[in-house]
């Protein structure tokens, strides 16, 4: 890929006649997961014993619906799906999410609800985890004949197996956070700040075609990198620095996240040679566990094991890694009080990590899809730190 106006749009051709046809493609393949989605959504409501299900989680409308504006809310019912937003998104909601009633509420989402819930049977079901105390009190109070029952999870648990064009959207924010980071780095000198290369590799990014950051950029240079979610700051970077860079961004409404360490003008001290050494076998005593049908938390056993035979386990002060998608935070937690077990076709991160208080630290992630026998891990860029030119 030679220039960043070149790495998204390439598939779509110049020609109108290629656009409509890739956009039709798209939109029916599109239309068909979101429809399947929905069924398995009712299938698994239906299990439960609701009679109705109201989704109210940005990420988990998105799913089930296709819509992406800010404000929407989707009732799901035998009869089907209603979505409600307000008049900003009455084109956007149409054209997003076609298979669903849309309802554009004149006041608020709540009573936008009115006609849709008539049709529905008590109990129904609400996302207890999503919705403030308040909305919560205003949807009870405005809908009383209902008998709403809290669940969690439900939506969540249907995203941890990816689809092929989640994987694909997963595979391209990847490519796009490490033609960030390579790009960069091999631009990275002395004097600029933690603030400036964070400003930097989120501007690469969205010249490679990122649609936003995934979360916020950690650059964390020297003693400041024991901290795993250090902010950056107006610290100067000094040559001989060891950086710790952990970002992601996405593509298609999917998120990367990717940690390396840095040099910045130099070489690595002995002492955090050996401590990357223990990080990259904590890795692949991890990757060789990973396998659909494992329990997560032996992932993070195996990693915890193999940098205990380096001495660093006490060092090693998160969980092993987390699910990767709509959300860069998301089921399975590879962690060592998890219940978790890994689904086949998901994506989640390993990322070890060494913290050593008023020294620095260490953290190396990447990105790996689960397969029925092992896994296949997403990253292009290798597993080793990288160095600034001098
Ligand atoms: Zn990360
Ligand atoms: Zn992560």
């Amino acid at each position: 890929m030679s220039s960043p106006h070149h790495c998204r749009h390439d598939a779509y051709g110049d020609g109108v006649a290629s656009d409509l046809n890739i956009d039709n493609r798209q939109l029916i393949d599109r239309i068909a997961s979101v429809a399947r989605r929905g069924g398995r959504l009712l299938e698994a409501v239906d299990a439960a014993g609701y009679g109705g299900f109201l989704c109210t989680r940005r990420a988990n409308v998105r799913y089930l619906t296709g819509f992406t504006g800010s404000n929407g809310w989707v009732l799901f019912g035998a009869a089907g799906a209603t979505l409600v937003t307000d008049s900003r998104y009455r084109e956007q909601a149409a054209d997003e999410a076609p298979d669903c009633h849309l309802i554009v509420a004149e006041a608020g989402l709540t009573d936008a609800l009115a006609e849709p819930l008539a049709e529905l049977t008590s109990p129904v079901a609400f996302e207890s985890g999503d919705l403030s105390v308040a909305a919560w009190q205003e949807l009870a109070g405005a809908h009383e004949a209902v008998e709403w029952k809290g669940c969690t999870g439900l939506v969540e648990g249907l995203r941890v197996a990816k689809e092929t064009t989640e994987i694909s959207s997963i595979r391209e924010a990847l490519t796009i956070a490490e033609l960030a980071l390579e790009e960069t780095v091999a631009g990275l000198r002395p004097g600029m700040t933690e603030v400036g290369l964070a400003a930097q590799l989120e501007y690469a990014c969205r010249g490679w075609g990122a649609e936003r950051m995934a979360f916020d950029t950690i650059v964390a240079a020297g003693r400041r990198g024991a901290l795993p979610h250090a902010r950056p700051g107006l610290r100067t970077l000094r040559r001989g620095d060891l950086l710790v860079v952990d970002m992601g961004c996405e593509a298609g409404g999917y998120c990367s996240d990717i940690t390396r360490a840095v040099v910045l003008d130099g070489q690595l001290p002995a002492k955090w040679a050996r401590v990357h050494d223990a990080l990259r076998a904590a890795r692949d005593a991890a990757l060789a566990v990973v396998a659909a049908g494992v329990a997560a938390r032996a992932v993070d056993a195996a990693a915890r094991q193999a940098l205990g035979e380096w001495g660093l386990d006490g060092a090693f002060i998160h969980s092993l890694g987390h699910g990767v998608g709509l959300e860069v935070h998301e089921a399975p937690r590879l962690a060592q009080r998890s219940d978790d077990v890994l689904v086949e076709s998901s994506v989640v991160t390993i990322e070890p990590g060494v913290y050593l208080p008023g020294e620095g630290g260490m953290r190396l992630e990447d990105l790996v899809l689960v397969e029925d026998e092992g896994a296949e891990v997403l990253n292009r860029l290798p597993p080793s730190p990288m160095f600034s030119p001098c």
